[in-house]
């Protein structure tokens, strides 16, 4: 819904088709949706369940979950979402140099993220995501060594 709605303003901005040709906006629209399949593959490897309403079922209750865990003061990072990563980012924008259609895709993907941001700050739940690939990789490494 949100991404629909930047689109528009977008459209508006660059002065519509004159401004940009439909597709990038395709491009924008459907990076700044798609982005969050990593919730859904996420869930899916944690419950092992890939229907769609179990994946909705497991973040209503870990919604849950996260509330209870800040009212007693734990903080913690839950689940990782590759696409929403720094480094997924930068790959994007990198390839987006060479090939123009990611370099729409990634300003999809960034608007999503910074909604994303400022509606985990409103709820200071901002700590619950893992920004950064390469931290998470490195935890899993060090877990490994345990
Ligand atoms: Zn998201």
């Amino acid at each position: 819904m949100w991404g629909g709605l930047f689109t528009g303003v977008l459209f508006f901005l660059s002065g519509g088709l004159e401004g940009m040709p439909w597709y990038h906006y395709a491009l924008i629209f459907l990076a700044s949706v798609f982005i969050d399949v990593d919730h859904y593959l996420a869930a899916g490897l944690k419950t092992g369940s890939w229907r769609l309403g179990d994946a909705l079922e497991y973040y209503q209750m870990q919604g849950l979950q996260v509330q209870k865990d800040q009212h007693k003061g734990i903080r913690k990072v839950y689940d990782f979402h590759l696409f929403h990563t720094i480094e997924f980012h930068l790959l994007i924008a990198l390839i987006g140099i060479w090939w123009q259609p990611a370099f729409y895709l990634f300003i999809g993907m960034v608007f999503h993220t910074l909604l994303d941001i400022f509606s985990l700050l409103h709820r200071d739940y901002l700590y619950m995501r893992e920004f950064f690939l390469s931290a998470w990789l490195w935890n899993k490494v060090s877990e490994g060594f345990d």
